[in-house]
């Protein structure tokens, strides 16, 4: 057995945002992310959590081994240079804080937005005020046969909520920041999260937006022109949606595409109310809503359970 397989063990319940759903066969929190190089031998599809703000957990759990980087989240400011670099497990809101606290621009437009840098960059984090891809320099992990990875910013796939690092072990991240006035980096991360707690939910259990915005394939009157993103709360909305709920999960009728969990929520709520949602916005628009929300089942991942393919995702 290598040293980092020391420490697997059963997990009764994922850490999510969602606070819901089942638990991990095998489980574990390494304390040096270099360590996954050797794991992936033994454990080909292990998955990676980070910090559960983006993840539904099915009820029944999953059987692949999950690893949590948190053990392992350290960074290193280069201040002069606007240099950082930070291990995939560093908790992303402590990392604005501190660059914010240097003096560097950059990071505080994802203010409000729980995570860590590993799953972050694989969302590729981010809203109307920017996105983590913004200030990626470069990227280091393992492939799925456990080979050391480097990606410099121009060789990664970034889109909106997409980074087509998912397939990757993300082990840190180097960014580039821009030096500036630190009371005006301040105001601005401050000014930012004022704006997400007064349009989001911010304090309840949530996985942020379940679904991505989606593209129009044709002009949709008064919605907006083909080729166009829209926002997939507000068609959530105007099919009249908010506050629609099943079981213990229910959609926030602060931000119609969050949904919110409490008292007695299971997964399956949150999945059977997501799929309902799906129905009702296409019946309205002929809009088929993707999730945004990571779904990990046994034997498969996504709303529909596709088969995983071994990818860890
Ligand atoms: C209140 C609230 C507000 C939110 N607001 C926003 C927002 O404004 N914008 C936005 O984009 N998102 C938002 N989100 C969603 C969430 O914060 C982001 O998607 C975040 O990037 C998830 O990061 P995580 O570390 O929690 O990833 P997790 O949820 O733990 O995992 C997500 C995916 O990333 C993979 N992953 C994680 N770490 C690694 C790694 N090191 N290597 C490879 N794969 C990895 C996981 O396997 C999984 O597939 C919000 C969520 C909440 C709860």
């Amino acid at each position: 057995m290598v040293a980092a397989e020391m420490g697997i063990a059963r997990c009764a319940k994922i850490p999510t945002w969602f606070g819901v759903g089942g638990g991990a066969d095998a489980f574990l929190t390494l304390a040096n992310a270099d360590e996954l190089g050797r794991l992936i031998a033994t454990h080909p599809d292990l998955k990676i959590v980070g910090d559960g703000a983006n993840l539904l957990v099915d009820d029944e759990g999953v059987g692949e081994l999950v690893v949590s980087l948190a053990g392992d989240a350290a960074w290193s400011i280069d201040a002069k240079h606007g240099l950082v670099s930070a291990a995939a497990g560093s908790n992303l809101p402590k990392l604005i804080n501190a660059c914010v606290r240097e003096g560097l621009a950059g990071l505080e437009v994802l203010a409000g937005i729980p995570a860590s840098v590993g799953g972050a960059l694989v969302m590729n984090a981010g809203g109307g005020f920017g996105q983590i891809a913004d200030v990626v320099e470069r990227v280091h992990g393992f492939d799925r046969t456990g080979s050391p990875v480097t990606l410099t910013r121009d060789q990664i796939d970034f889109a909106y909520r997409h980074s087509g690092l998912e397939h990757l072990l993300l082990t840190r991240a180097e960014l580039r920041l821009t030096p500036g006035d630190q009371k005006a980096i301040r105001a601005r991360q401050v000014e930012i999260m004022a704006y997400k707690s007064q349009s989001q939910p911010m304090a309840a259990n949530s996985a942020g937006c379940v679904w991505k915005n989606p593209t129009l394939a044709a002009d949709l009157r008064d919605i907006g022109a083909a080729s166009t993103r829209v926002s997939a709360g507000m068609l959530i909305d105007r099919a009249g949606l908010k506050g629609l709920g099943v079981g213990g999960a229910s959609i926030s009728p602060r931000h119609a595409n969050f949904v919110v969990t409490q008292g007695n929520a299971c997964a399956r709520h949150v999945i059977d109310l997501m799929r309902e949602t799906r129905a009702r916005v296409f019946d309205a628009f002929g809009v088929r809503l993707e999730p945004e929300v990571v779904i990990w089942r046994r034997g498969g991942v996504g709303l529909d359970a596709e088969p995983s393919a071994g990818r860890g995702a």
